[in-house]
């Protein structure tokens, strides 16, 4: 079947991508503008108070004002620990390409030359997860299996230094957050906002980079991926890949093998794509490099050859076949239909369900079945994948009670089925900890506990993607959840440190009883110039749907810049859509009383 043209008008399209293109602009010069003056009027009032600056408020010039004297990379390089031998050699290579770059974050790296083509080190011993715990005075054969474990370093001493007490102690509490996605740069910019003294909180990720995924499958078929990225903050951000994670430190691959020890670790490291790590649809989540490429400016051209790898194959492909019609599939084959509208290409998007995005309110999906059959996508549904051959690029189908399967020759296959959880660096310590399907099980104060909910790691929190909640099933894979999840581990970090009581999640996120979850929101895009936008069983199809979620992904990039506008702009948004949700779409059985909700948190309990 040949892609459909848009029904609409093309004078039509184009004001619209008008109006697209001056609310991008709009957002982003207001954002500008009010994050200047926020970050001037926090940096005023902290100089006035005497409290440490803000040192990730988004304003550059006030990120560069070094307050104290003392440089934060450093703190944060003298946390290291090289493991095993590394060749002395640094690589010319990496050398340049950091400079090319102008990213200062590595210079204490390259300092200490341990960016070399190193010898594979040496893994560290199950032994050294276990020694800060023994060193620490906990029992000696503490470890995760017998429910003793390290307690956080600043809990064993007695001079524990907060705004609070007032109290001083001379080694900084270390904060570790794994992954640096929407869950992971929240608990970093919101920690650092905390301005919490002696603490030091270092974010690591595999890239360089913040990566808005939401927009990504209209990167992978039309390009602009660049506008979807955000450099990490300079201060704090560390970039390496985690490969193990102990009670007490994690193992980082940076070129060269390092134990980064922590006090609290927050593992975000979400979820990778496609059934196995070279499926075409691997590509919507950056995926781990060999060893030796895990450099900064190396790893940064490998994504941007990815994506537009991918690019190119979808250009390529004559019959693309999509196996799974959730948002993901049905998003992608809609970018797919948009771009190539009157030409040859045939899609087919498959799923075992008699519908798309089944999991959708019944406006929703009937708007996204019409819109896709409009542009020409072949729909099979009702359909079960009996065998995908990828040499002979072929599927073989069984659909709905046809007496006999069919079989699909295509070009292109992308396997739209879901997150693997990236928990690989838990296994060797934490494997009691992992639900069936691989994600990392947490109680309601998102503490990292055994699947049974025997054991706690009371310093270890996981958020985001990675995660098994017990009341996550619905909303799970939602970047808003990974957030507020961020701000509970964040809180309760503050909470520990500070001596007070730990938040729970849900229930201090929505001030309803846990019973009722959390709302569900979604917007599914239809191409840039339509979209579904659900909130319970509120549906919103639309220009106007399309039109919201190009403010959200400007504001949630401003956010992730560490702009303060954009900050501000979610808290807001947030607040409204739990109003909204507590007053018009919970059930009054469920609400907490005006008691109970004000004894609990705020959305950011310490940073409002
Ligand atoms: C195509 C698509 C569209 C989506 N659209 C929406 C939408 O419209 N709205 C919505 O709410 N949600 C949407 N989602 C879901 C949303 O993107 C996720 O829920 C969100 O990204 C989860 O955030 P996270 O921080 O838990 O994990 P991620 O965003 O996956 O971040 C994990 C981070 O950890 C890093 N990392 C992983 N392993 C390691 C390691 N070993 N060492 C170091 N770093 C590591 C990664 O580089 C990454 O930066 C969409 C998802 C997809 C795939």
């Amino acid at each position: 079947m040949t892609l459909q043209a848009s029904p609409g008008r093309r004078a039509e399209a184009q004001v619209k991508l008008g109006v697209l293109g001056f609310t991008r602009t709009a957002v982003n010069f207001a954002g500008g503008v009010a994050g200047r003056v926020l970050s001037w009027a926090s940096f005023s009032a902290v100089s006035r108070s005497g409290k440490p600056v803000d040192l990730n408020s988004g304003n550059s010039s006030i990120e560069d004002e070094d307050t104290d004297g003392s440089d934060e990379n450093e703190s944060i390089f003298e946390n290291f620990e090289m493991l095993g031998t590394a060749a002395s050699t640094t690589s010319p290579g990496s050398r340049a390409g950091a400079s090319v770059l102008g990213y200062s974050g590595y210079d204490g790296l390259m300092e200490s030359e341990v960016w070399s083509e190193s010898e594979p080190a040496s893994r560290p011993s199950g032994a050294d997860a276990l020694a800060f715990a023994e060193a620490g005075g906990a029992p000696a054969n503490a470890n995760w299996q017998d429910g003793s474990f390290a307690t956080p370093r600043h809990a064993l001493s007695s001079s524990v230094s907060s705004h609070d007490t007032g109290s001083s102690r001379s080694d900084p509490v270390r904060i570790v957050i794994v992954g640096g996605g929407f869950a992971g740069i929240r608990a970093k910019l919101c920690l650092d906002r905390a301005r919490l003294e002696n603490c030091v909180v270092t974010l690591i990720d595999k890239k360089q980079f913040f990566e808005y995924t939401p927009g990504i499958l209209g990167a992978l078929t039309r390009g602009g991926w660049e506008s979807l990225t955000r450099s990490y903050p300079r201060r704090g951000f560390v970039q390496g890949l985690v490969k193990r994670v102990d009670l007490d430190s994690v193992t980082v691959e940076a070129g060269g093998e390092f134990r980064v020890p922590f006090d609290y670790l927050i593992y975000a490291a979400g979820g990778a794509y496609g059934m196995q790590h070279s499926d075409p649809s691997g590509v919507i989540k950056p995926r781990n490099t060999r060893a030796r490429h895990a450099q900064n400016p190396v790893q940064t051209v490998e994504r941007w050859n990815d994506v537009v790898g991918t690019e190119n194959e979808i250009a390529d492909a004559e019959h693309i076949v999509i196996i799974g019609a959730g948002y993901v599939g049905v998003e992608w084959a809609a970018e797919i239909a948009e771009v190539y509208a009157g030409t040859e290409k045939c899609i087919t998007l498959i799923d075992r369900n008699n519908e798309v995005c089944h999991s959708l309110p019944a406006a929703a999906r009937q708007h996204i079945q019409s819109w896709l059959e409009s542009r020409g996508v072949d729909l099979l549904l009702g359909a079960r994948v009996l065998n995908l051959n990828k040499s002979d690029q072929t599927v073989a189908l069984q659909v709905g009670d046809e007496s006999r399967p069919r079989t699909l020759r295509f070009d292109l296959c992308l396997e739209c089925k879901g997150l693997r959880p990236n928990t690989d660096a838990l296994r060797p310590v934490f494997a009691s900890a992992l639900s069936g399907d691989g994600r990392i099980c947490v109680n309601d104060e998102l503490n990292v506990m055994s699947s049974d909910g025997v054991l706690k790691a009371h310093n270890i929190f996981a958020v985001g993607d990675v995660v098994a909640h017990k009341a996550s099933a619905r909303w799970r894979g939602m970047a808003l959840y990974a957030e507020l999840q961020a701000d509970i581990a964040c809180a309760n970090i503050v909470a520990s440190l500070q001596d007070k009581p730990a938040r729970v999640f849900p229930s201090d996120v929505t001030h309803v009883d846990a019973a009722a979850g959390i709302p569900v929101a979604q917007v599914v895009s239809l191409g840039r110039l339509d979209a579904s936008l659900r909130l319970e069983d509120f549906v919103v199809n639309g220009f106007a749907a399309a039109w919201l979620k190009v403010v959200m992904e400007e504001t949630k990039l401003l956010e992730a810049a560490g702009n303060p506008a954009g900050h501000y702009f979610w808290q807001i948004s947030e607040r409204a859509l739990m109003l909204v949700w507590r007053k018009f779409l919970v059930k009054s059985e469920t609400k907490q009383s005006p008691k109970q909700a004000s004894s609990s948190s705020t959305l950011m309990p310490f940073n409002s």
